[in-house]
């Protein structure tokens, strides 16, 4: 029995998960530490959520609340991720507990009295009318190497470059924009030079090491270590444990990575057995696996094993299979065309075990790999349902069609040996690739074993021999339902939810996860009575990817409130407006036949805001609303709930920022369709019915949506607050 420990990189409590974070950490710490639970190892996995740091208290100041709510708020929305997904931890915790502030304090006293914490003074932007000083990301000025305006102080996210803030031209403060102006302050700096030389030995006798994860560390290595602050100005964090540094908290990249200690220290506790954090930290025949993306590696491969070498006595890392990135259609980590790929949400379209298929079959294990919806369809219709899912219902129903329980073997032939060792093969196979941390082929061997299954039932025939030979047609079942049990056991490092299903249905006593691997030897209960099997998995169907719909993106769409309403000096049929998108604009507009200016005062509208402008009767008119029109009646876009002036309608998508001329606008279609109640993901546009892309609205209201052909996107502003109308239209009204 081996002792291991699995570590899952922190994920930041400052956003839901999406789809990168569950492939590049999450999942491959589940399926390996499942894998080795079954096998029988001692094994436990920690993480958390990691709840400090300046991008939260910059989305916490912005929101105007604490930012322990914004932490607080997204470690929920985690816990609750992580359960849905079946990602099972034995603790997953936060990094603002008492316990971890405690673990942390003691590393930095523990390295303070080694010498390797040294304090110094640094100029850093204080902001007078703040009366504070300004951590990197609060300040914004123009960046010095391409001359983006709005660069922060840390990075320029247009050429991204790191950035010193003092660095910045035209340095502003991010709150209140004033000029800031340089002040020395101290801080604790950890002298990683220190451990340079320890950390090359360190990273060359550790051979099993993915060859990218230490080509990376090596050359971060050979341009040589330098110090680097752990604290910093700020009061949300780690307090430091010194006197004079009451105002001072502990920098969030060097308290996050003690968290894998912490967590296991507070995961014993909650034990009843608080000294067994030794058993995975001080024994150094336990290995330490860490599960990370490769934006992630330089803490797992240098500093980390800085602060644990300076501390002395603990385990550093004995592996660090660090995955590549999963780019989104093009789009590295964004929200691709209005099809959200948020956990959360697409937890509520399909099975976890679904996108832990995927996501694993697509894991960026060695090279960057790309979710996509149509490449997600094809795998999950042509792999997982159509040869993993077929063979196991195939099988279930033939058998329960025509015996009704589980039949009995009787002589084997060469083929059915053959399907045996088979079983033997694909176990050996996975167990070599998931003790490698090889997670893509481990899954494909398990997909190769379903896909042998179906040939094997293929050339046995069952439907021809159940009406001349019952017994053997039996054995040949047998030896089939013996494949689905394999494949239940193989699979649920990756599958559990569908394994344990497929159990029950094959009679079987206990869990997958009790028996382990053990689940192999285990014998079938023939005799026992079957019941109606279920299919495991249903065809997925995600429509357009939602990349057609970029030509609609070219629109700046905003809600706009109207301000004033006058008549226009020089046209009696037309309207001169004041409206609100954010700023103030003037607007004409021909509604009069349809409302008095009374009436328009009070609306909330939706804005073209990058229309090319255009000047009616002398008067420039710089935006255009819009409205469905129909059997000579109008009616007004608006939100579906109150939404703010200014607020973005983007359906998801990255809004235009250039202008439009109006005859592109013209091409696009836009229409008023009706949600069809029972039939969801449809609208109806009255001569025809079309499918929505995302997020169909609920039954029997009117929605406005760009139309492309047969497929619909229904417009949106944030929260998924979808885009109706003032009165009722005929389905199908066309807008403008
Ligand atoms: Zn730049
Ligand atoms: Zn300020």
């Amino acid at each position: 029995m081996a002792r291991i420990l699995v570590c899952c990189a922190w994920p930041y409590a400052n956003g839901p998960f999406h789809v990168g974070h569950v492939t590049g950490s999450l999942l491959p710490s589940d399926i390996f530490a499942r894998f080795n639970r079954m096998i029988g190892n001692d094994i436990i996995m920690v993480s958390g959520s990691d709840m400090h740091g300046t991008p939260i208290t910059v989305s916490a100041d912005k929101a105007k609340v604490s930012p322990e709510t914004i932490a607080n708020k997204y470690h929920e929305m985690h816990t609750k991720a992580i359960s849905d997904l079946g990602i099972k931890f034995d603790l997953y915790t936060s990094t603002h507990t008492r316990n971890h502030e405690q673990v942390t304090q003691d590393l930095f006293l523990k390295l303070l009295e080694k010498g390797h914490l040294e304090k110094k003074s640094t100029p850093q932007f204080y902001c007078d009318s703040c009366k504070r000083f300004l951590p990197d990301r609060y300040v914004e000025g123009n960046c010095p190497h391409c001359g983006y305006e709005r660069a922060r102080g840390d990075q320029c996210d247009n050429c991204g470059n790191d950035l010193n803030a003092p660095e910045l031209i035209d340095a502003k403060c991010q709150i209140c924009g004033s000029v800031p102006a340089l002040r020395e302050t101290e801080h604790y700096f950890i002298q990683l030079q220190h451990f340079q030389e320890e950390l090359i030995e360190y990273v060359e006798a550790n051979k099993h090491w993915r060859l990218h994860v230490k080509a990376f560390t090596l050359n971060v290595l050979k341009e040589g270590l330098k110090e680097r602050a752990i604290t910093r100005d700020l009061s949300w964090g780690v307090p430091v444990p010194v006197k004079g540094f009451e105002n001072k908290r502990i920098y969030v990249w060097f308290d996050a990575v003690i968290g894998y200690l912490s967590a296991t220290k507070e995961w014993a506790k909650l034990e009843g057995k608080p000294d067994d954090w030794t058993k995975y930290w001080a024994d150094p025949s336990c290995k330490s696996y860490y599960f990370l993306g490769k934006d992630n590696i330089v803490f797992h491969t240098i500093i980390w094993p800085s602060i644990l070498m300076g501390y002395g006595g603990l385990n550093l890392p004995y592996d660090v299979p660090a995955n590549q990135f999963m780019v989104i259609e093009g789009q590295k980590f964004s929200k691709s065309m209005g099809v959200s790929i948020d956990i959360p949400d697409l937890l509520t379209r399909f099975k976890p075990d679904i996108l832990r298929y995927y996501l694993t079959a697509n894991m960026p294990e060695l090279k960057d790999s790309e979710f996509s919806w149509q490449d997600f369809a094809l795998r999950i219709n042509n792999e997982l349902v159509a040869t993993y899912g077929n063979f196991l219902h195939r099988t279930l129903s033939f058998t329960f069609k025509n015996y009704g329980e589980i039949p009995a073997r009787g002589a084997l032939d060469e083929r059915d040996k053959q399907a045996l060792t088979r079983i033997s093969v694909a176990a050996d196979e996975v167990k070599a690739a998931l003790s490698a941390c090889e997670f893509r082929k481990a899954m494909k061997s398990v997909m190769d074993l379903a896909q042998y299954g179906n040939q094997y039932f293929d050339s046995v025939a069952p439907w021809s021999l159940v009406g001349t030979d019952k017994a053997r047609c039996g054995t040949v079942l047998n030896i089939s339902m013996t494949i689905c049990k394999a494949l239940s056991v193989l699979a649920f490092p990756f599958m559990p939810f569908s394994s344990e299903s497929v159990w029950k249905q094959l009679r079987m006593d206990g869990s997958v996860e009790d028996v382990g691997w053990k689940g192999f030897e285990l014998p079938l209960k023939e005799g026992e009575k079957l019941e109606k099997p279920v299919p495991q998995f249903a065809k997925v169907e995600v429509g357009s990817s939602g990349a057609d719909f970029q030509q609609f993106a070219a629109l700046n769409l905003k809600v706009g409130k109207v301000l004033d309403v006058q008549q226009h000096p020089n046209a009696d049929k037309l309207y001169l407006m004041k409206v609100d998108v954010g700023k103030t604009i003037t607007m004409i507009s021909g509604l009069k036949d349809h409302y008095t200016a009374d009436e328009l005062k009070t609306k909330t509208l939706i804005i073209v805001t990058n229309l090319e402008p255009a000047t009616i009767r002398g008067v420039k008119s710089e935006g255009m609303l819009l409205a469905a029109e129909a059997d000579g009646k109008l009616a007004l876009l608006m939100p579906d709930k109150d939404l703010p002036a200014g607020t973005q309608i983007s359906s998801g998508m990255e809004p235009g920022e250039k202008v439009v001329p109006f005859k592109e606008f013209q091409k696009l279609e836009i229409r008023a369709g009706r949600s069809v109640p029972g039939e969801p993901s449809t609208l109806d546009l009255g001569i025809r019915k079309v499918k929505c892309t995302v997020d169909a609205p609920e039954g029997g209201k009117l929605y406005a949506a760009f139309v492309l052909g047969d497929k619909a996107l229904v417009l949106q502003g944030p929260d998924k607050v979808k885009i109706t109308f003032d009165r009722d239209i005929t389905v199908g009204a066309k807008i403008r």
